[in-house]
């Protein structure tokens, strides 16, 4: 299977329609993805729970001085810079030490790089943790996936590892009072002899009611870009993302197509 997996702790910059020139920082492991997801349409692959016992982090030194090398190279080029956008191989938010790395990430964002925003793209399911509230907190836009309307299509797409359900992830999200972005992939196809679309009329009207009670400040919609581990998927036209995204703003929400 064709996967995309990050080779390196600090990655970019990349220009990014939604946040400018960013540079990524990648805080899983380079051999393989780490997650408590298993999206079906993962472009880092399967998630594989027989890899997680051999999983090594870098440390939070490490990844300390390969961003300030990073940063001082930029800010020596006279780069842009635009967001230092915490992604990669798998959930951010799953390093032991995240809180501590977000806090050197705003030291050092301080000296090099003082307007720019520290960007974190999560799938929240390490929200029961406090200390990961709080880094999310302390940084700049959260940006949250939220791929389903209904607790079927969210177990059909996501494939939650620990038991986790809409609902619980809903709850979850309302911690930030809105100061928050929603994410969403909108995805057709079949997977193990289910069918899976959450583009359904129905979905997207659940999907709307749960947006009404998160008020995020912005939804992102986009669809599959690259190899998908489910060969089953199909890819939803602009056109079909730019009704949805209409439906959105009908609520009072900006919205933005990837
Ligand atoms: S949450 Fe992100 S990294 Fe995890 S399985 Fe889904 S797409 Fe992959």
């Amino acid at each position: 299977m064709e996967t995309h997996l990050f080779e390196n702790v600090i990655f970019g910059p990349i220009n990014s329609r939604r946040l400018g020139v960013s540079l990524g920082v990648n805080l899983l492991p380079l051999e393989s993805k780490l997650c408590n997801f298993d999206c079906v349409y993962c472009e880092c692959g399967w998630t594989d729970l027989k890899s997680f016992p051999k999983i090594h982090f870098f440390s939070r030194e490490d990844i300390k001085i390969k961003l300030k090398e990073k940063l001082e190279e930029l800010s020596k080029n006279k780069t842009d810079l635009n967001s230092i956008t915490f992604a990669g191989n798998g959930e951010p938010t799953m390093h032991p030490l995240f809180e501590e790395i977000i806090d050197d990430t705003i030291e050092l964002r301080n000296i090099y790089y003082p307007d720019c925003k520290i960007s974190v793209l999560s799938n929240s399911l390490m929200l029961n943790n406090p200390k990961v509230v709080t880094a999310l907190k302390k940084i700049d836009n959260r940006i949250m996936k939220l791929d389903a309307g209904s607790e079927t299509t969210f177990q059909l797409i996501n494939q939650p590892l620990n038991n986790r359900n809409l609902d619980w992830v809903v709850q979850q999200l309302k911690k930030f009072n809105g100061d928050l972005t929603i994410q969403t992939l909108f995805v057709k196809g079949d997977h193990n002899g289910a069918h899976i679309d959450n583009t359904t009329e129905e979905e997207i009207n659940n999907w709307l009611e749960i947006l009404k009670t998160l008020t995020p400040k912005e939804v992102m919609l986009y669809s599959i870009d690259r190899p998908t581990p489910e060969k089953n998927l199909e890819k939803i036209p602009k056109e079909k993302l730019m009704e949805i995204a209409k439906k959105v703003e009908s609520i009072g929400i900006n919205a933005i197509v990837n």
